[in-house]
């Protein structure tokens, strides 16, 4: 658990000489940063290398926005119901100004599949969770809210929804402090003089400012300034099913090992097709996955274990969309300034030593390098969140902040494997 004085983990006071920055990276971190960020009156230039917003990782026709919980009250499950409480507001006040997103708020239903799930569902139930966040239903009223059968106990989220990324990143990307610059890939970072400048393959520079967000998703390592970050890469691909006259009933979102959403109206060409979306898949070690029969037939057997008088009416299935999520090793995104590595290095270094913390000075950083990133398969609920929290930390708001948002930002600083690797020598150092 961070605590209060950890100079490692400080920020300064920022003083912009104007409030302009680059986004690199027009999924749904990218556009998340670049709205908050026009909110506060900054202009925003987002540059995405594709010919539109939301191909790679947030290119599903539909993912899930729900909370995490553990037995136990946890800062993981803390840090989740902020971010799920957090987006679905955004999403409301978004359709509030008029911008269409395809989205429902359907609920979700966590099933309990398997014997963790099972001790977690009875732990829940000695806590007082509010009602209109979480219900614990046994098996009679886990198919009455789900409209088909489900004989499982489960937890029920009732604000839990499902969202086309693609029509919620169009929605962010349309502020009028917004411009997008498509098919606009950025290869490095030069620092000139106090400002960044983007530089592309021909070595140009093709956009400068004071202040650049890192939000490229699988590529976050790709920059010089970025290459000591740790993160995996793991590929995921969903599966698409026409809905059946049963599955048409389906009211909810159910979760199990992956989640199977209920029909939903697609539009392909010009014809509206009413399918589920459900998987996904986990493959490590694949950084440019291409769609595949073999994903599809996991997916489906995935369900075929848990939901199999749902999947046994999915006539026909079609693969979805695939993409590689970035994750971290321990599942908290990077939100936050681009450590000062040679410094942290230098003046950290002996802290398996077991100084005080005063001993030590405060942490220096990349002036003007930040990075939101890192979100593994929950980016769909946790980005609008810690892109609030990058908005607030660029604009000194940080510290007026609750007690609760900063401690999540000092959960997903940038620098924490730094420092964890240098508190580590300890360990090796002891006889
Ligand atoms: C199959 C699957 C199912 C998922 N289901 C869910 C779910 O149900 N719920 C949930 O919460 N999350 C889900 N996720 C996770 C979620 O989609 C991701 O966490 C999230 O989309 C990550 O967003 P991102 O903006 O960081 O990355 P991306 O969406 O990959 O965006 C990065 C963007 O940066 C661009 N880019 C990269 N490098 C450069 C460069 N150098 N210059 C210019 N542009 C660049 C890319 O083209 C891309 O558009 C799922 C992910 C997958 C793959």
């Amino acid at each position: 658990m961070p605590k209060k004085n950890q100079p490692w983990f400080k920020y300064p006071s920022y003083r912009w000489q104007k409030q302009q920055a680059i986004v690199i990276g027009g999924g749904i971190a990218g556009c998340q940063i670049a709205w908050h960020l026009c909110e506060q009156g900054w202009k925003v230039t987002l540059l995405e290398r594709h010919k539109a917003l939301a191909t790679e990782a947030s290119g599903n026709a539909a993912g899930v926005i729900s909370p995490k919980m553990t037995a136990l009250p946890s800062i993981g499950e803390d840090f989740y119901r902020h971010a799920f409480e957090y987006t679905l507001d955004l999403i409301n006040t978004l359709e509030k100004r008029g911008e269409i997103i395809e989205w429902d708020s359907s609920g979700v239903l966590q099933i309990t599949h398997n014997k963790r799930e099972e001790k977690r569902w009875y732990a829940l139930q000695n806590r007082s969770l509010a009602s209109n966040f979480i219900q614990l239903l046994d098996e009679q009223q886990t198919t009455k809210t789900a409209g088909i059968s489900l004989p499982y106990k489960s937890s029920y989220f009732p604000k839990g929804a499902w969202v086309n990324p693609r029509s919620l990143t169009k929605a962010l990307a349309n502020h009028q402090n917004c411009t997008v610059k498509y098919q606009t890939q950025a290869l490095e970072l030069v620092n000139k003089d106090n400002m960044w400048q983007v530089l592309n393959h021909k070595q140009q520079a093709i956009a400068q400012s004071e202040v650049v967000i890192i939000a490229n998703g699988k590529d976050l390592m790709g920059f010089q300034q970025t290459n000591f970050l740790a993160g995996m890469a793991v590929a995921g691909q969903t599966t698409l099913a026409e809905a059946s006259i049963s599955t048409k009933n389906l009211k909810t979102i159910i979760g199990h090992e992956g989640y199977l959403t209920p029909a939903v109206d697609r539009k392909v060409n010009s014809q509206v097709n009413t399918q589920h979306v459900f998987g996904a898949t986990f493959e490590r070690e694949v950084s440019s996955p291409k769609l595949n029969n073999k994903s599809d037939e996991l997916n489906l057997t995935n369900l075929q274990r848990y939901l199999p008088n749902i999947a046994k009416t999915f006539v026909a299935c079609e693969s979805g969309h695939t993409a590689v999520r970035m994750t971290t090793p321990d599942r908290f995104p990077y939100v936050g300034a681009l450590p000062d590595q040679a410094f942290y290095h230098k003046t950290y270094h002996d802290l398996h030593q077991g100084k005080q913390y005063k001993e030590y000075a405060e942490a220096e950083y990349q002036t003007g390098l930040f990075v939101l990133g890192g979100f593994g398969s929950r980016g769909l609920t946790t980005s609008a969140y810690c892109a609030n929290l990058l908005s607030n930390l660029l604009n000194n708001k940080l510290q007026q902040s609750q007690h609760s948002e900063q401690s999540h930002i000092k959960y997903c600083h940038p620098a924490r494997f730094i420092i964890k690797h240098l508190k580590r020598k300890q360990a090796h150092n002891k006889p």
